[in-house]
Parts: structure tokens; sequence; C-alpha cells
């Protein structure tokens, strides 16, 4: 079976990361006998530039017709005075939009040789291997009634709606179950239902869900401990699920327990099984075309894809043992190397990552 992917390395350093991580799935093509076919195409400014819309037709039928899609990353400061509508990172939320991509996974996990890049103690952190699923397109960031509105009397009300549905929150829960029962089989489920009533009724489907999952284990955390218990004991989380705002915010204090965002992918899933996956990073213009940008957040973005949208788990595993080789063997981006270590360029970072996969 040939799995088609569209390939959208967007801006600053997209294309220099997306090259790399295509040596990847070459090298997989040509000596697992992964059948792959390949098709790439411009998003966010780059689109912009070229036809006047961050995400062209042409674009979002490629990304719609593939059974995933692998981005970059969009945006760079010659964009940022554009109109919002035709603002890079537009492209971002069409192509969630578009393609139905409900459930956002974040995993952070701290490689043993990096656990003293991050701003925690090495034995707070090291070890840690927490998945954290974030419900995508529903609650605050979507519910209606919203806006700013004229009060009459010279003040102005600003709205929003944390609005969820018990089918939203069922297929979130199934997702972040389904993948505790591939882990450790913990599920931590993080709402505020002593103050919202919208997320009571997120608890209670939770608890629903759960009695299909008897070998997962279920627990709830309100949002400001889990803020808290995520820098005082991360260890004892393995996959957290939660609303929409909530995973925005604690996915990015999660991904700070790692110390460099140059490692860490993400996935977003749809109800067929297809996706996107994108590190986690922006476009960092600061380096772009300097060969000093870590391609290792897209890689393992790759495996994340292999896993979740290819059925490709035993490759997956691969792709992660080697880049973990990689580190365990001393090689550094810039971003990730210690004073005096020597500092590889993306380039060389990607071929090292494609000798150890084949090594
Ligand atoms: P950024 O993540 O691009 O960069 C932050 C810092 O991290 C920079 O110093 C950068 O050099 C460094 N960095 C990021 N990725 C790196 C990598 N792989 N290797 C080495 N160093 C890396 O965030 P920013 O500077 O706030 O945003 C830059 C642009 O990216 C903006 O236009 C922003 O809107 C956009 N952005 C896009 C996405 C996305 O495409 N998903 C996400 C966040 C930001």
């Amino acid at each position: 079976m040939t799995h088609k992917l569209a390939i959208l390395p967007g801006d600053g350093i997209g294309p220099d990361i997306v090259a790399e991580a295509r040596k990847v799935l070459d090298a997989l093509a040509a000596d697992h006998g992964l059948a792959l076919e390949l098709e790439e195409a411009p998003v966010g400014g780059a689109a912009y530039d070229d036809s006047g819309h961050p995400l062209p037709d042409a674009t979002l039928e490629l990304a719609r017709a593939a059974d995933a899609v692998l981005l970059g990353a969009v945006g760079g400061p010659q964009w940022e005075a554009l109109d919002y509508s035709v603002r890079p990172e537009r492209a971002l939320l069409g192509l969630r939009k578009e393609l139905g991509l409900f459930a956002n996974l974040r995993p952070a996990q701290v490689f043993p040789e990096l656990a003293g890049a991050s701003a925690l103690k090495p034995e707070v952190v090291s070890g840690i291997d927490i998945m954290v699923v974030r419900e995508l397109t529903g609650g605050i960031y979507f519910g209606e009634p919203r806006g700013v509105e004229e009060l009459g009397d010279g003040r102005r009300r600003g709205v929003n709606t944390l609005v969820y549905d018990s089918d939203e929150i069922e297929r979130i829960a199934q997702v972040a179950f389904d993948i505790a029962g591939k882990r450790s089989g913990r599920v931590c489920s993080v709402d505020k239902a002593n103050v919202l009533e919208s997320t009571e009724l997120w608890r209670e489907v939770m608890e629903q869900v759960s009695t299909g999952y008897p070998g997962v284990e279920l627990s709830h955390m309100y949002v400001d401990n889990a803020a808290m218990q995520l820098v005082r004991e991360p260890k004892q989380f393995d996959v957290v699920v939660t609303t929409n705002m909530f995973g925005d915010i604690l996915s990015d204090e999660a991904s700070m327990l790692t110390g460099s965002i140059g490692l860490l992918p993400s996935a977003s899933l749809n109800q067929e099984g297809g996706g996107m996956y994108e590190p986690i990073h922006g476009s960092a213009p600061d380096i772009a075309g300097t060969g000093q940008a870590n391609p290792l957040a897209t890689i393992l973005s790759v495996a994340m894809m292999l896993r979740y949208s290819l059925d490709q788990g035993e490759l997956a595993e691969r792709v992660e043992q080697a880049v973990s080789r990689v580190l365990a063997d001393g090689w550094r981006t810039a971003d990730i190397a210690g004073a005096g270590e020597r500092v590889a360029s993306t380039g060389e970072m990607g071929g090292a990552v494609v000798a150890a996969l084949r090594g």
C-alpha cells in the first residue's frame, strides 16, 4: 500500500528542517520497503508571496487527498503587517478546520543526555515522558457568542463562550484512552469542574468513556493544580487530556520541562486517522538558511506520523531510537550544545540520524 504524503515546508527554517525529514523518509523507503508518494506544496508566507493566499486551494486539496501532512513552520517578520485574513498563521487554522483535526498530541520527553538543559533540576525532569492530548477544535476558542460589543454608555463588553458537546468530549477521551493503552495505562483528565459547568460535563463524559477501557486508570485534576504539579513532580503524569485552552497552556508548560523546543514534535489527528505532523517550534527566521536549525523535532514528527497515520509503529520506534542514538553519541546542533561541545549543522544532524537508522 502506497502512503500519500503532503509535504508543506513553509517559511523560515521550515524548508531546512523538512529537507532532513525527507532524508529519513527516503531512507525508510529504500531500506524498509515503505511505499511513499511525496508531493510538496507552498504554505504560509511562501504561499502568500506565490499566490496571494497562505493556504492556496491547490495546497489544501493536496492535504485533503493525503494520508498525512508533514508541515515545517510558517510565519516571519516580512508578513507581520499583512491583514489577519492572509497572515501565514491563518494557514494552520485553515488546515486544522478543513482537515477536521480535533486531537492535538504533544509529547514531552526528556532525553537522558539533555536533562541538564531544562530550567528544572535534572532529578525532577530526567525520565519524564508525558503525552498531552489537547482538544483542538472546540471550547472557548470557537464557542459562540463571541466578540466585543458596545454597551451604549461608553463601556464595551468582551465575550467568549466555553462550550462542549458530549460527543466532542467523547471522541477526544477515546483518543487519550487509546494512547494510554499503548503506554503506561494512565490518563489524567484536567478540568475546572469546581467552577465551570461545561467542564463538569467534561469530567462526567471522561468517566463514562473510561468504563470501556478497564486497563486504563483515569484520574482527574483541576487545571491550577495541574499547572503546579507539572513543575513540582512531572514524572507522575503519563497521558494528560484536556480542553482546548487548558491544553494550549499546559502543553507549552510541559514542553519547557524538556529544555529544547528544537526536539519536540506534535501531531494533530482527525477522526479518519489522518493527521498533520509538525515540530512545535516556529519558523525561527533568525536562523533560517544558516544551517543552525535543529531538525530533530521534525524528524520525531515523522515518527509520530508513522505511528498514528501510517500504522508503522515499528518504523516509528526505529526513528525514535535513531534520534536517541545520535544524542547519546554526542551529536548536538547549536540550540542543545553545551559549552565546548562540537556543533553539527542541520544537514549533519539529519545525516547522523539516517546513518543511525542504517547502523
Ligand atoms: P520560534 O519557535 O520560531 O523561535 C524561538 C527561538 O527558538 C528562536 O531563537 C529560534 O531561533 C529558536 N528555534 C526555534 N526552532 C528552532 C530549531 N528547530 N532549532 C534551533 N533553534 C530553534 O518562535 P518565534 O521567534 O516566536 O516565532 C517566529 C515565527 O514563527 C513567527 O512568525 C511566528 O508567528 C511563527 N510561529 C509559527 C509556528 C508554526 O508554524 N506552527 C509556531 C510558533 C511560531
